[in-house]
C-alpha cells in the first residue's frame, strides 16, 4: 500500500500558495505601478514581511525594479515598485496580406517595429519572419527576450501544433513553432488572432475587464476570441469560436472555407466592398478604408454598404448573444474608426432579438490603434509566468 508521507503533503501546498502569493503581487504590481510595499500589503491583505520577501525575490529574478522614492506626510519615504522593462517580448502579427513584427516592454509599450508582405508560401514567409525577427532582436541588446509571441489569422491546434484552419491565409497544416524556435533559441507562442485580443483585452484594460467577454475581429473574415468564466475558451482542437463559418444563408455567396453564406460573407470588410460593387460603383483595387473615406466623404453607395456590412454583423451577434451570453461584445478592426456609424446599427440588430432573461451585453469598440493582436502577443508570452489574468 502506497504511505503518504504528511509532511510532503504540507511541503507541497504552502509551496503552490507561495506560487499564488508571487503572483498575485506580480499582477498588482504589473497593474498598479508605480506601488509601495506598503500598498501591496494593503491590497493583498498579506502580511508586510510576506510582500517583502516576495518582491526581493521578484527583484531576484529581475521582473521586478526599485523605481523613486516617494513622498509622505510624516516623514515616511516608500520606495515604488515597477515592471523591468528590460524584459522584452518580440510581437508577431501574421495577416493574409501584411506581417508586423514588433518589439515590446513588459507593459506592453512597443518600442520598434516592422511590416513585411505575407508571402503565399509559407516556407519563404518563415524564412523572411525570421529575418525580419532578427533585425528586431539586434536592436533589442543588451535585454532580456523573453520569446516571441504569434497571433494567427486562423485556428492553432495546442494538440498538433500546427496551424489547423486559416481560410484566408490558405498555409496548410504547417509547423510555424520549430523553424522559428530553432532559428532563434526563443521559446514561441501561438495564438489565434482572436484568442490574441481577448487576451490584450484582459491584461491591458486593467479596470474594465469581463469574465465573460467575446472579442469579434472584423477584417477580410471574421473571428471571435470568447473569454468565459475568466478562461479563454478553445474547444476541441482549438478550434471554439468559428462564428464566422456559420451559414446565416446557405444559398449565400460561397465562402473561403468552401461553404456557403457564412457570416463572415456578409459581414467582413470584404462582403462591403462587394456590396458596394453591386450597386454599381467601381470597387476594384479598393481597399476597406478606402470605402471608409468615401462614405466620410458623402458617397451614398459607400454609405449604404457600410449600413448593410453593420445590419449583418448586429444579426450574426445574436448567435453569441444567445449562445454564449456574454457581458461584454469588443470588436476589433478598422470600421472602430468609424464606430460612429457601426455601432448605433449593430446595437439596433443585436437588441432586436435578445431573449427574455437575457442581457443586452455592452458593445464596444477597441481602443484600436491596430496593435490589439500585437498586444496580445505580449500577453500570450508574459502569461506564462504571470500566470492570471487579473
Ligand atoms: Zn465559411
Amino acid at each position: 500500500m502506497k504511505v503518504i508521507d504528511p509532511k510532503r503533503i504540507q511541503g507541497a501546498s504552502s509551496e503552490v500558495v507561495r506560487d499564488i502569493n508571487r503572483r498575485i503581487v506580480l499582477n498588482l504590481i504589473r497593474t498598479r505601478h508605480p506601488i509601495s510595499r506598503a500598498d501591496l500589503s494593503r491590497l493583498c491583505g498579506l502580511q508586510r514581511s510576506t510582500i517583502s520577501l516576495i518582491v526581493e525575490q521578484l527583484i531576484a529574478e529581475s521582473w521586478v525594479i526599485e523605481g523613486p522614492t516617494g513622498r509622505l506626510p510624516r516623514g515616511r519615504r516608500p520606495t515604488f515598485l515597477r515592471l523591468n522593462d528590460e524584459r522584452v517580448i518580440v510581437g508577431v502579427d501574421i495577416r493574409p496580406s501584411q506581417i508586423t513584427v514588433a518589439l515590446s516592454d513588459a507593459n506592453g509599450k512597443f518600442t520598434s517595429r516592422e511590416v513585411i508582405a505575407t508571402s503565399t508560401d509559407p516556407k519563404s514567409a518563415v524564412e523572411e519572419l525570421i529575418e525580419s525577427i532578427r533585425r528586431i532582436l539586434a536592436s533589442s541588446r543588451g535585454k532580456k527576450v523573453e520569446g516571441v509571441g504569434i497571433s494567427l489569422p486562423g485556428r492553432f491546434s495546442h494538440i498538433s501544433d500546427r496551424l489547423v484552419f486559416a481560410p484566408n491565409l490558405k498555409w496548410r497544416d504547417f509547423d510555424l513553432r520549430t523553424p522559428i524556435s530553432k532559428a532563434t533559441g526563443l521559446e514561441v507562442e501561438l495564438e489565434n488572432a482572436a484568442n490574441a485580443c481577448v487576451l490584450a483585452t484582459v491584461w491591458f484594460e486593467h479596470n474594465e475587464a469581463s469574465r465573460d467577454l467575446v472579442v469579434v475581429t472584423v477584417s477580410e473574415g471574421i473571428g471571435t476570441g470568447i473569454l468565459m468564466n475568466g478562461q479563454l475558451l478553445r474547444g476541441y482542437n482549438g478550434m471554439a469560436g468559428e462564428f464566422g463559418h456559420v451559414p446565416l444563408d446557405t444559398k449565400g455567396p460561397v465562402c473561403g472555407c468552401g461553404g456557403r453564406g457564412c457570416w463572415e460573407v456578409f459581414a467582413s470588410n470584404r462582403a462591403a466592398l462587394r456590396y458596394y460593387g453591386e450597386a454599381g460603383a467601381a470597387n476594384s483595387g479598393l481597399t476597406f478604408l478606402d470605402l471608409l473615406s468615401r462614405a466620410d466623404h458623402g458617397d451614398v453607395r459607400a454609405a449604404k454598404a457600410l449600413e448593410t456590412m453593420a445590419q449583418y454583423l448586429g444579426r450574426g451577434m445574436r448567435m453569441i448573444v444567445a449562445g454564449l451570453a456574454p457581458e461584454r461584445i469588443v470588436v476589433v478592426g478598422d470600421l472602430t474608426r468609424s464606430w460612429n456609424r457601426f455601432g448605433p446599427i449593430i446595437e439596433a440588430e443585436v437588441r432586436a432579438q435578445i431573449l427574455p432573461g437575457g442581457g443586452m451585453p455592452r458593445i464596444d469598440p477597441a481602443h484600436e490603434d491596430g496593435m490589439a493582436r500585437l498586444r496580445g502577443t505580449v500577453a500570450l508570452i508574459l502569461q506564462k509566468d504571470f500566470g492570471v489574468y487579473f
